[in-house]
């Protein structure tokens, strides 16, 4: 169901290992509010897929899609146009070759329906971040609505090694829990109206029409926080309380504090922080809270209309929904977000089915590799689940990197550390690299 990136990638994987696919899309009957064309494969804003380079972790994924046969990647490698260090395609070639590919293939028919059930027997959806609203209420009767969205609330993450550790201290609230899972950077008075001024001042990502968006009172934006008043802030995410600086003694006068993101302390999210600052914005903003000065961000914040599952509660390791058995999730619609990541798991939920309707054994992608890493991600469980691009810190950190290493040369390091171990796997899948 659904022919996006997830669902054309998954429906060319199961093809590409002989089974028989019929591909349900929507369109011409219907469009999401987003969609302009009646292709398949729409890029419904930016033409582009990001860095190109293995030492950017969507750039490893892209290669390690190429090595997986992607088609995907197949016809965004054959329509790309010049973009410095991306990867960005001629979006109506790229439509065009992703379609022509699927139509020519014997194994692969389509459908124009608008799906409202949740299928019998075995189906992949990836009706995506706008799933027309029948069957999104399908799936809500199904899973339960405490485990689904409609929009998600994003909080920016921040390398650990980029923080000034010299400006911040790490205490959880009153003392209660592990000291070691908070990080707190204060700010006097004069900071925080710099702050509170600056993130009121700053560049926004326009609403698109269908995004009047109807924010849940606990997931609030912090530029609209911030426009309500200014003390806003101080009384929600920035709260101070609680929070003793051991330099003064003293709960300082606002504090933003920096949760844990990986079980190796190698990133911090920035709690409450979910934005829709532009990436520019967030940067130069941010840049003013103490310790953050020089922070390089591995995800930044942001709020779409995205309606996505509860993935770890609800889908099996292989994507398979607990409550549907043989009904599989892919693309946005399980917690990964963007273009390629799309792909991914449409990509990876097609092998699954595969491997299920063939009766071999559950195989996942080492979690060294970045398509291991945007899996584990679905699998881990948290309270604030919400969707994400594939980033370094979802990679487990290289053992035995005692010295301090420049970020490329690290980077560098988890590309070819992923790339071996993804050698032997991709043997294993019997797949041939994609060849443009
Ligand atoms: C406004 C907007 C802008 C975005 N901009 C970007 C960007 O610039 N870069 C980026 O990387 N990501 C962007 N995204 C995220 C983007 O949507 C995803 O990255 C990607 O398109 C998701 O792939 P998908 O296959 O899960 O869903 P989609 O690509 O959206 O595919 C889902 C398909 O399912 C069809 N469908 C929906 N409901 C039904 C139904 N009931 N029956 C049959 N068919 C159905 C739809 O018509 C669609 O073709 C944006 C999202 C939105 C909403």
């Amino acid at each position: 169901m659904g022919g996006g990136l997830a669902g054309c990638e998954a429906a060319w994987q199961l093809a590409s290992r002989g089974i028989e696919v019929v591909l349900r899309e929507q369109k011409p009957i219907a469009r999401t509010p987003a969609q302009v064309t009646d292709h398949l494969c729409e890029l419904v804003c930016s033409n582009s897929f990001r860095g190109a380079a293995i030492t950017n972790a969507v750039g490893l994924l892209k290669e390690e899609m190429r090595r997986m046969g992607s088609l995907i990647m197949a016809c965004a490698d054959e329509t790309a146009v010049p973009a410095g260090g991306a990867l960005a395609v001629d979006r109506e070639r790229f439509s065009a070759a992703v379609t022509s590919r699927l139509d020519a293939h014997p194994l692969i028919s389509r459908e124009s329906v608008v799906v409202d059930q949740i299928p019998n027997g075995f189906a992949i959806i990836a009706t995506g971040p706008l799933t027309a609203d029948a069957l999104a209420q399908a799936l809500v009767e199904r899973v339960g609505s405490e485990h689904m969205a409609y929009y998600d609330a994003i909080s920016p993450v921040v390398s650990a090694d980029s923080i000034q550790w010299d400006k911040v201290f790490k205490a959880s609230r009153y003392d209660k829990g592990d000291d070691d899972a908070y990080v707190n950077c204060p700010m006097n008075r004069e900071q925080y109206a710099a702050f509170v001024e600056a993130v009121v001042g700053s560049k926004k990502v326009p609403a698109r029409s269908f995004e009047e968006i109807r924010y849940f009172e606990g997931c609030l934006p912090i530029e609209v926080m911030a426009e309500r008043g200014v003390d806003t802030l101080r009384y929600g995410p920035m709260k101070p309380v609680g929070l003793t600086d051991p330099k003064t003694g003293r709960w300082p006068y606002a504090c933003v504090q920096l949760r844990l993101e990986d079980v190796a302390g190698t990133a911090y999210n920035i709690v409450g922080f979910q934005t829709r600052m532009t990436w520019p914005e967030q940067a130069r903003v941010l840049a003013m809270i103490p310790g953050l000065e020089t922070a390089e961000y591995l995800r930044f914040g942001s709020v779409h209309r995205n309606t996505f599952v509860h993935a770890p509660k609800l889908l099996t390791p292989w994507l398979e929904l607990k409550s549907a058995p043989g009904v599989y999730l892919a693309g946005q619609i399980t917690g990964v977000e963007g273009y390629l990541e799309s792909a991914a798991s449409g990509l990876m939920a097609g092998l699954f089915l595969s491997q299920r309707i063939h009766d071999e054994s559950f195989d996942p992608p080492p979690a060294t590799t970045a398509l291991g890493a945007l899996l584990r991600h679905l699998w881990t469980d948290r309270k604030d689940f919400q969707p994400s691009n594939v980033n370094w810190s979802m990679v487990p950190p290289l053992e035995g990197l005692t010295r301090k290493v420049a970020k490329r040369d690290k980077y560098e390091l988890y590309a070819a550390r992923a790339l071996e171990d993804l050698a032997p796997w991709t043997q294993r899948q019997r797949v041939e690299a994609t060849s443009v």
